[in-house]
């Protein structure tokens, strides 16, 4: 795709205020492959002003009408999947198929989803002698990270202007190119001026002045937890609302029943995917101690044949920060068995597939997201040991249990702290609410739970 050197606001693509550019560059060929705007704190005024002016006309809009703009947008978004997905692999260096399965068919599921759930949402209910008004809860600032480019900024716009907010959107700096597609796929699909409005920019500059804009209402953020926190105490000073999806350290709990060779490739395809750039990603395998160097040799066989199937990590900074862990790994005593730290190429920012054995819990690659296609190998003792480790850090995003049956693999689920379980490889459901518990964020994304976080209730008593 050819960038734009514009912002897309009110309905227009619009010079940016300064000159100021971010260049995107190509991970696999470390090449510059387009320049876009660095909007400062004025181009956000002006967006943020155009999301207010547009809401009162959007928030009036029947439901009806709002669900034939977001099938609009998935029939857009479904007509340029081509060049969306080749743009996702040009920015971010997923490989071709995975761009156009994943990081293009999930984010068409999501909106098709929110076409659907405009025009079913009850969005007045009536509870005993009152009625109760869902209504939206008004401008929205988006910030999203580049992981999943398209899908981060479908699950935030799309329930949204479903529920008729207007929005702001941030994306992350990786990936503006992408960013700016969806602003023209919501250009095609007849959305009014100022409901979407599209800033690419720094996140210290851009993202914080919509996070501390007083005219946006929710703020929407999806990245590190590091940033979640801060952007927590901006809006929780402005007594603003939040929406908060951040890391995750995800355990993948094989139990001793369990089909292992099964159990043990699907936990590593898990972690190998996007190149372990996924925040529910199962980077932790947790093993009973009988099964244990079984499950450690089909690991590092699964991993080896990831090497010529992966793409890179998103950047330098990425891939740096990557090795660093797995060079801390190194010195803390795990045991390497695949990968390591060494570029496996000349060129490109990529990362071997690499796979740790006799990882204890409390270090540091057991502990800290790496957002690389690092896993690390546990080995528990009985069922209670797997649990204190499957809970043992900060983050509760999601997991996996494998059992010999679902009853099994369900009550271990049941006491796991975390948001997402999927039962013996259970399928990714886009309706099924997603989010975290403990550090890994406030509030949920997808079907009508990620609706729910757009509204706001109005109780009118008889
Ligand atoms: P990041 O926190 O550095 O950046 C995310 C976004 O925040 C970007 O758009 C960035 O520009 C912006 N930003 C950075 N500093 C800011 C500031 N001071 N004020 C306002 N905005 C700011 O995260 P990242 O490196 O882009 O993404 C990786 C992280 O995202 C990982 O930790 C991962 O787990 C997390 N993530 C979580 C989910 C989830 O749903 N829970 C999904 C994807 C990624």
């Amino acid at each position: 795709m050819k960038a734009h050197d514009a912002l897309y606001i009110d309905g227009a693509w619009r010079p940016a205020d300064g000159a100021d550019v971010i260049e995107v560059v190509d991970p696999a060929d470390e090449q510059v492959i387009g320049r876009v705007p660095a909007g400062n704190a004025l181009d956000v005024d002006t967006a943020v002003r155009a999301a207010r002016a547009a809401l009162p006309g959007w928030a009036a809009t029947p439901p009806a009408e709002r669900a034939a703009r977001l099938a609009a947008l998935r029939d857009a978004l479904t007509a340029g999947a081509d060049e969306i997905a080749a743009t996702v692999t040009a920015e971010l260096g997923s490989p071709p198929q995975f761009s156009r399965a994943v990081h293009v068919g999930m984010p068409i599921a999501v909106a098709d989803s929110y076409a659907g759930l405009a025009a079913t949402h009850a969005f007045e209910e009536r509870v005993g002698n009152s009625t109760v008004l869902h209504e939206p809860v008004g401008v929205v600032g988006a910030i999203t990270p580049w992981n999943y480019p398209l899908h981060q900024i479908v699950a935030k716009v799309a329930p949204a202007l479903a529920a008729g907010c207007t929005v702001v959107l941030k994306p992350a700096e990786d990936t503006p190119l992408t960013a700016q597609l969806f602003a023209g796929a919501v250009h095609q699909a007849g959305v009014p001026a100022g409901v979407f409005n599209l800033v690419t920019g720094l996140g210290p500059v851009a993202g914080q002045a919509l996070a501390e804009h007083p005219g946006v209402d929710l703020l929407s953020f999806t990245g590190s937890t590091a940033v979640g926190r801060r952007i927590g105490a901006v809006a929780g000073a402005a007594v603003k609302k939040v929406a908060l999806e951040l890391g995750g350290k995800s355990a993948n709990v094989i139990l001793p029943g369990a089909d292992l060779a099964r159990a043990v490739n699907v936990g590593v395809a898990n972690v190998m995917a996007n190149s372990g750039q996924t925040c529910s990603a199962w980077t932790r395998m947790l093993v009973h101690r009988d099964r244990y160097e079984e499950a450690v040799e089909l690991a590092a066989a699964a991993a080896v044949k990831y090497a010529e199937r992966i793409g890179p990590v998103v950047s330098a900074a990425q891939r740096d920060r990557v090795r660093g862990y797995i060079e801390k790994g190194v010195t803390e005593g795990a045991r390497l068995v695949a990968g390591g730290p060494e570029a496996p190429r000349e060129q490109g920012y990529f990362v071997s597939p690499t796979v740790f054995a006799d990882v204890t819990p409390e270090m540091t690659v057991a502990q800290e997201e790496i957002f690389g296609p690092v896993l690390s190998i546990l080995r528990y003792d009985d069922e209670d040991d797997a649990l204190r480790i499957a809970n043992g850090t900060v983050y509760g995003l999601a997991g996996a249990v494998w059992a010999a049956d679902e009853a099994e693999a369900v009550a271990f689920a049941r006491r796991m702290d975390t948001g997402q379980v999927d039962i013996n490889g259970g399928r990714f459901n886009p309706l099924a609410p997603f989010g975290g518990y403990k550090q890994s964020g406030v509030g949920r994304e997808l079907g009508a739970h990620g609706l729910a976080e757009y509204l706001q209730t109005k109780s009118l008593q008889f």
